[in-house]
């Protein structure tokens, strides 16, 4: 049964037990790492995700808290014994966010260093990000303080889809390519112009006919507290995401 791990919750504010928002999305052939604010090496094997074993990282946008942990993930994946090219999908931003932040450290006499191979993601409605692996990954823009894309991901075996929104204002963009997913996982900061609160995750989650809604990048407790109440007046079954949860769908 495919599923999706959130190997982190928060938002760049949040509660301490809760990470920068990464998750890893599993079927029965490949694994994909969405994200990687932080040290998410020691997430995936807190979930017994091998790190080695990932088929891909795919990033969102280019903000701190989305891609600030590459080089940190390259070295632990080097000296965990991983030899072969991790392959990168963005959008242009993001992927030379991750070649930034990446040089910014001097790989170059690192014996056996695996390095990694970049692909870009149009920025465009259902664009086409990867087809391999019983996966067909496309993204679609968010409305958010810079370029960045929400995606959604086929299971091929099961034709069951997980949806996710990343940084984004409530979108209709989002909306679309979440429609009729099993599992949306959307955002909750709060509402402003380029996050959305949880009550305003609910209304959408309602509009996309999607069959669960799961919430992540989630500011502190006693700020997400109200909002969730009120958007379970919309949704009872809405839930926030626990650090290392994992949820099939
Ligand atoms: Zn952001
Ligand atoms: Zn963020």
């Amino acid at each position: 049964m495919p599923t999706a791990y959130t190997l982190g919750t928060g938002a760049v504010v949040s509660d301490p037990n809760r990470t920068t928002t990464m998750l890893a999305v599993q079927n029965e052939r490949s694994t994909l790492l969405v994200d990687c604010g932080g040290d998410v090496a020691p997430r995936l094997q807190a979930v017994g995700i091998d790190p080695t074993t990932l088929d891909g990282l795919i990033v969102t946008h280019e903000h701190a808290d989305h891609v600030a942990g590459f080089p940190l993930l390259m070295e632990r994946l080097w000296l965990m014994g991983r030899r072969t090219p991790l392959p990168v999908y963005g959008i242009a931003p993001a992927i030379a966010q991750v070649r930034r932040v990446h040089d910014a450290f001097d790989t170059c006499d690192w014996v056996d260093y695996p390095g990694f191979t970049l692909h870009e993601i149009d920025l465009a409605p259902h664009a086409p990000v990867l087809d391999h692996g019983g996966w067909r990954v496309n993204a679609s823009p968010g409305t958010h303080a810079v370029p960045v894309v929400g995606l959604r991901f086929d299971d091929a075996a099961s034709h069951h889809v997980l949806a996710y929104s990343s940084d984004t204002a409530p979108s209709e963009a989002i909306r679309d390519l979440a429609h009729g997913a099993q599992l949306l996982i959307h955002e909750a900061s709060g509402a402003g112009p380029v996050h959305t609160s949880a009550e305003q995750a609910a209304h959408l989650a309602n509009d996309a006919n999607v069959g669960q809604l799961l919430l992540v990048h989630v500011p502190p407790h006693d700020v997400l507290a109200p909002d969730l109440d009120a958007a379970r007046t919309l949704r009872p079954d809405v839930q926030v995401a626990a650090e290392l949860g994992h949820y099939p769908f």
